[in-house]
């Protein structure tokens, strides 16, 4: 098998609840979304998608994916989709880093392999562990209030777990914690997450203000593994690591210094399947758990998330999240689609979805020729 043509398509997604609010002032109400069509000789497609969450949350914006798939699309030609290793050795043969701009290749890759071997991409990625998972959803930074109204909304829907948006000033955050805490019960788990937004400063009073909860967790307080260190000197608060966990030797400087015990995983930011499998793989041989997830996107990214999950230890697995739950667009008739709280990963092969390509218009750009 040969890859015959790559396609490139382009969608906006839109938040569903209003304005998705960050530490910084980072908000996000509508983001342009990259799927990329892998075609082989044979005639069979992959899907993949990366949607980063703007342009000010890591360093991954939407143009800049579509910019370094025009240096690998190309480069990918006459490779067999079936290859992972082929795959990547051509893609970092055509360009350094960029891992996001890899991830929908990857992904498309990962979905042909399953789709030309009859195995959904869970039992490829070492074997399926569960069939049914909770998920989680964000909480938008906002008035403490609001964000108990939002879980107290969201809860009855059948959700409980919940990741908080804070990172402001750090009594206001405690507020925000207490009231989401007192808006939960012992069947909730809720994790504070900064998105690295506090100063060590900031973090000090916070973590000194929030009391321990065995419910209770912070995420990646500050920008820097050397600040986060810093603040696990004032809490015993279990500690999830999100945005400087990037590859394989950032995972191991953190998990060597006792830095977590779980590692935010999102497919894209670690450059697709291959590589999130790896740090999946790893994370569970030392005992750090993971919140399965991406940046963000549509029906794609979540079918992703739904086999890396259903391929992850349950002991292992801190949170999942349907992200084609947080949006209102869907190019493969909202699926997988969550029920209750709880995310199941399709069966049929590859990414086991069917992408309704007609959704997406015409193609940004396109490579090679469709097969004969
Ligand atoms: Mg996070």
């Amino acid at each position: 098998m040969k890859i015959a043509r790559v396609d490139v398509f382009a969608y906006d997604l839109h938040y569903l609840h209003g304005t998705y609010v960050m530490s910084g002032g980072r908000t996000v109400a509508g983001l342009s979304s990259t799927v990329v069509r892998v075609t082989a000789d044979d005639g069979l497609t992959g899907w993949g998608e990366v949607c980063p969450l703007g342009p000010a949350y890591l360093p991954a914006f939407a143009e800049g994916a579509r910019t370094a798939l025009r240096e690998l699309a190309p480069a990918v030609l006459g490779v067999d989709p079936t290859n992972l290793a082929l795959v990547h050795r051509a893609m970092d043969a055509a360009l350094s880093g960029h891992a996001y701009a890899k991830s929908p290749l990857d992904v498309a890759c990962w979905d042909l392999l399953g789709r030309s071997t009859g195995y959904p991409i869970a039992t490829l990625l070492g074997g399926r562990h569960h069939s049914r998972y909770p998920l989680y959803i964000a909480v938008p930074m906002g008035a403490p209030e609001e964000m108990a109204d939002y879980v107290r909304a969201r809860r009855a829907e059948g959700l409980h777990r919940f990741q908080l948006k804070i990172g402001g000033d750090p009594l206001a955050d405690r507020d925000r914690v207490e009231r989401v805490l007192a808006a939960t019960d012992h069947t909730d788990v809720v994790i504070a997450d900064a998105n690295g937004g506090w100063t060590l400063g900031d973090a000090a009073v916070a973590v000194r203000a929030l009391a321990p909860r065995p419910r209770l967790y912070l995420e990646q307080p500050c920008a820097s593994l050397e600040e986060c260190l810093q603040v696990r000197r004032f809490t015993t608060l279990p500690m999830v690591l999100d945005e400087i966990i990037t590859d394989v030797p950032s995972l191991l400087r953190a998990a060597g210094a006792g830095a977590m015990e779980a590692v935010n995983l999102k497919i894209a930011r670690v450059g697709g399947l291959t590589r999130a499998k790896l740090l999946r793989d790893l994370a569970q041989a030392l005992g750090i758990a993971v919140t399965v997830e991406d940046m963000w996107g549509g029906d794609i990214v979540t079918a992703a998330i739904s086999h890396l999950a259903a391929s992850t230890r349950p002991e292992s697995l801190l949170t999942t999240s349907f992200m084609n739950d947080w949006v209102r667009e869907h190019v493969a008739g909202h699926a997988p689609r969550s029920s209750a709280g709880f995310g199941a990963t399709p069966d049929a092969p590859g990414l086991g979805i069917e992408v309704d390509a007609g959704a997406l218009g015409a193609p940004v750009f396109s490579v090679g020729d469709e097969p004969a």
